[in-house]
């Protein structure tokens, strides 16, 4: 019976083609939750209006959003086209994005109210409220002063989710320090290369912290990057776990040392709105990670914006972005975003099954959490273990849910719906990058929602789907995302090497910027991510996306996560070969469910996926960051060089 049901549901979630009033008709789609709306930030009334005056006139959408923040200094021009692609987004203006974290709040009633719950893997908590942190942030800006780092110069952070990777951050930004935060699951490679190329004059570290039971002794990994990191004057090292290390060192300084000898005040440095506030690496998912540089004044206004609308975040909520301050997802939706909006902001320490697969659920539980913000790939780790895990727990509290950094199986996106928002929760499928600073493909609280889709452009943000020459495609027919305007949260340049920005970016569809993303378009105008453009399958002149035939797979009963590349065929060019784990305690025998994955991705995607091999195992390689890197898939099966794999999980 539950099989059928499952069946049937997948059956509904896959049909993007027909339009939503019909699917809405037969409850194929889920509506707006009429609580959710009534006091939204944005309610659906606006939302058309929005929507609107985001297409006539983006810089007065934009600017309208400028203004809910501080500026020292007014911008003369909202947007400065001039220098395309680098565009400017507030230029004139004058503000700093930690003054409108912390140092406004600290003069509302804000002043006492919890800004940051932590909680440590052993379940140990801490809070912090706006006014400890800013004044945590101002010493710490004293502290980078008194260590000689001036505006413009770059600190390195390697540190995990603990709340002093905010102080620090914030600490940066204050004096205008540009930071560039390594996450702490990196190996002293990848932290040294990291390093080398930002020139970090200062690195802040921990001296340990927990992951899965065990003590990760950071230090030590930074003690072998600074074996050649020539730039590097001073390591400033937090005390965490307690762990012996070696100071002896001349250059590594105790943090609470050096914080308690510093005053709490510090009057925060006015910037340029154009003004880098931090450098950030991507994933690595498609390559070698690039540099992403963003800066204080557009940036902030574009993770504002979106954080009101899309997650209605108020200052009542408790907002937990399971994410890693590492990731761009953590520096515009863990630190900055949240503070930003005066919202209590979670961070979790640990690893999501620790002790045990309800790790998760009972943070909800214990501290009231309202909105979940996480990845496919966890909700898949998550799932893997059951619904019976969730279901110890009360997760009533919960009103929003969110996705990002893949794109979600519909299956998984219908489970998460149901078993962690109790079928009362939205799921926000927000499509973003490191590039782009914010949301940009993404629905609202207000919004008709098909589980898989991501929806569409954010208000004020022109996401197409087009061919190579630039033309828009037909619906359902695939092709390279790109955005047709400039955004105000964009990245302004790759760190040291702008001719590579303009290559990556702006020139292979000229006039717009190319995400590197692939997608259909349905008849509603709803954007379907099929995977990355370097991994599409080319099958018989089909392109394919990676994601459709994953999604397939997954929507097996038996499958937790799939993932498929494309391997040469003599006749069709290319056939699929598909990688697969299955849930836990599956007993089926391999032939028998080879079959059965063969006849759904016929029955979903047609005969043109001609398949060569599917393969069951119990891991898949994946960034760090959690997604699949395919291409390392790729090269393995076809003997190549693997490229760069600093970013690979081990
Ligand atoms: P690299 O650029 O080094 O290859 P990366 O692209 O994985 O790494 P990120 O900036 O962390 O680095 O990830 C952005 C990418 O993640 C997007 O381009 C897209 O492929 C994927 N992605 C993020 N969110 C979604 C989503 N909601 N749906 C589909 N795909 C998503
Ligand atoms: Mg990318």
């Amino acid at each position: 019976m539950e099989d059928l049901a499952r069946e049937a549901r997948q059956e509904k979630v896959e049909s993007q083609e027909e339009t939503t009033e019909a699917l809405l008709e037969e409850g194929r789609v889920f509506r707006p939750l009429p609580q959710l709306v009534v006091d939204a930030n944005l309610n659906p009334n606006d939302y058309e209006d929005a929507m609107k005056s985001g297409r006539s006139d983006l810089e007065a959408f934009w600017e309208e959003a400028a203004r809910e923040l501080d500026w020292f200094k007014k911008w003369h021009t909202v947007l400065d086209r001039t220098d395309a692609p680098f565009f400017k987004w507030f230029t004139g203006g004058r503000t700093n994005i930690a003054h409108n974290a912390l140092d406004r709040h600290v003069k509302t009633h804000r002043k006492n109210k919890v800004a940051i719950i932590y909680e440590s893997e052993s379940g140990a908590r801490e809070r912090m409220t706006y006014y400890e942190l800013y004044r945590a942030a101002n010493k710490f800006a004293n502290v980078l002063r008194s260590l000689d780092i001036k505006k413009g110069d770059r600190v390195a952070i390697y540190l995990p989710n603990i709340p002093e990777i905010a102080v620090v951050m914030l600490g940066c930004a204050k004096i205008g320090a540009v930071h560039s935060v390594v996450y702490a699951g990196f190996s002293a490679l990848a932290l040294r290369e990291r390093i080398n190329h930002a020139e970090a004059k200062l690195v802040v570290t921990v001296d340990g912290f927990h992951r899965n039971g065990k003590v990760i002794k950071l230090k030590e990994v930074v003690d072998e990057a600074m074996t050649a990191s020539p730039t590097v004057e001073t390591v400033v090292v937090v005390q965490r776990a307690g762990v012996d290390i070696d100071m002896s060192d001349g250059r590594y300084l105790w943090f609470h040392d050096l914080m308690d000898g510093e005053p709490a005040r510090f009057e925060t440095v006015e910037m340029d709105a154009n003004d880098p506030l931090y450098i950030l690496y991507t994933s690595g998912t498609t390559g070698k990670p690039k540099g992403v540089v963003h800066c204080h004044g557009g940036y902030m206004v574009g993770i504002n914006r979106t954080l009101k609308w899309v997650f209605d975040i108020k200052e009542t909520d408790i907002f937990w972005c399971a994410a890693d301050p590492g990731w761009v997802t953590g520096h515009s939706y863990i630190v900055y975003g949240p503070l930003i909006a005066g919202t209590t902001t979670v961070m979790y320490e640990g690893h999501p099954l620790f002790p045990g697969p309800d790790r998760m659920w009972q943070i909800i539980e214990k501290y009231g959490i309202n909105i979940l913000y996480t990845a496919p790939t966890t909700i898949r780790m998550l799932m893997r273990f059951g619904a019976q895990h969730p279901k110890k727990h009360d997760l009533s509290t919960l009103r929003l849910l969110g996705t990002v950094g893949e794109p979600i199986n519909p299956e998984v996106w219908v489970w998460y719906y149901e078993n962690i928002g109790n079928e009362n929760c939205p799921v926000m499928d927000t499509w973003w990058q490191t590039e782009t600073g914010m949301f940009m493909v993404t629905p609202t609280p207000c919004n008709v929602l098909k589980p898989g889709s991501a929806f569409k452009s954010f208000p004020g943000v022109h996401v197409d789907v087009v061919d190579a020459h630039g033309e828009p495609v037909e619906p359902g027919k695939g092709g390279h995302v790109v955005v047709k305007e400039p955004w105000p949260a964009m990245l302004t340049t790759l760190y040291k090497d702008p001719e590579k920005y303009k290559e990556v970016y702006w020139s292979k569809i000229p006039g717009m910027y190319l995400a590197g993303d692939i997608a259909t378009k349905d008849r509603d105008g709803y954007l379907w991510f099929q995977g990355r453009s370097d991994d599409v399958l080319k099958i018989a002149g089909h392109r394919v996306g990676t994601a459709e035939v994953e999604s397939a797979v997954v929507g097996h009963k038996h499958v937790a996560e799939a993932a498929c590349i494309g391997v040469p065929d003599k006749i069709r060019g290319e056939v699929a070969k598909i990688f697969v784990i299955l849930k836990e305690g599956v007993e089926e025998d391999e032939d028998t469910l080879v079959n059965e994955l063969k006849d759904r991705v016929r029955k979903v995607l047609g005969p043109i996926v001609v398949i060569r091999g599917i393969t069951f195992q119990d891991k898949l390689p994946k960034t760090r960051s959690g997604k699949i890197m395919r291409r390392v898939l790729k090269a393995r099966e076809l003997g190549l060089k693997e490229g760069d794999l600093s970013t690979l999980e081990d």
